[in-house]
């Protein structure tokens, strides 16, 4: 087998299994937005998409926009299997978003040198083969990106943003 895409034309995604559940995630990804959704009785943020509440089985629920801040909770480098759709090593991350949500992702544009755990992180979107949906990433927080709406109990350590 010949691969004739190098890992520097991988700039886009495969496209994802978009599913009847997850098809919001991934078509809100594609307009730069990261949400989740959340249990009309109990409140609670859930991530990935789920039919119910895991923690009152309730079956309603809404969407709601999320901050894309956090922290790096862990992370593991990839190496292999190669893909020539991905580049190396992806960094598979696990982020604590602000809102209390954990989500797998990608870490990018990062020096896996640089990576720790608590590692303040802001959400970007990366394209994929289909222009409607995309897949968010992570990206060490520069600091001034973004004002926000901190709410406070992240604990991230803003100053070692570089
Ligand atoms: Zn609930």
């Amino acid at each position: 087998m010949v691969d004739t895409i190098t890992a520097m034309d991988a700039l886009t995604h495969p496209v994802p299994a978009v599913t009847e559940d997850n098809a919001f995630f991934w078509r809100a990804a594609g307009q730069g937005r990261l949400v989740a959704q959340r249990c009309a009785a109990c409140g609670l943020l859930r991530h990935p998409p789920a039919v119910g509440c895991p923690a009152c089985h309730c079956l309603d629920h809404d969407v709601v926009e999320l901050s894309g801040r956090g922290q790096v909770y862990s992370y593991a480098l990839l190496h292999h299997p190669r893909s020539p759709r991905f580049r190396y090593p992806v960094v598979a991350v696990l982020v604590d978003l602000e809102e209390g949500v954990r989500v797998v992702s990608n870490l990018v544009d990062v020096d896996p040198a640089d990576i720790r755990v608590g590692l303040p992180v802001e959400v970007a979107f990366e394209p994929t083969d289909d222009e409607e949906l995309a897949v968010p990433v992570f990206r060490p927080r520069t600091g001034t990106a973004r004002t926000g709406t901190a709410r406070g109990g992240a604990g991230a350590t803003d100053g070692d943003a570089r």
